[in-house]
């Protein structure tokens, strides 16, 4: 599973961070997870339960914002939501020339005592 080593990751962060300010336990998770990052919120949200405990973020509330997938059509210059991974400009129909956003996997911020 995909989102285990995800959790893994933030937990890692979170008890650097909480380490460099002195703080002991963390109560709240900000993080930004892009449509096109592979990872299922749910599932995260779950890994993120198990993985905490006996950490510094035990408990802690997970706070999950899904930034949508967008593309740029490099024919006529539009912006559009890719859907399912259709990878296809809606207008023209081109292969979407570049992706703008949805490939975040991010820790925004957290809250910590
Ligand atoms: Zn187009």
């Amino acid at each position: 599973m995909h989102e285990v080593s995800i959790a893994m990751g933030l937990i890692k962060m979170l008890e650097d961070e909480t380490k460099k300010h002195g703080a002991s336990r963390v109560t709240q998770v900000n993080v930004r997870i892009g449509e096109l990052s592979a990872c299922v919120p749910d599932s995260l949200q779950f890994a993120f339960e198990v993985a905490t405990e006996g950490t510094v973020a035990q408990g802690a509330e997970l706070n999950i914002e899904v930034v949508p997938a967008k593309g740029r059509c490099g024919g006529c210059d539009i912006e559009f939501h890719v859907e399912d991974a259709i990878f296809l400009c809606p207008q023209c129909n081109q292969i979407v020339s570049e992706i703008i956003s949805g490939r975040e996997l991010e820790l925004t911020n957290f809250e910590a005592e």
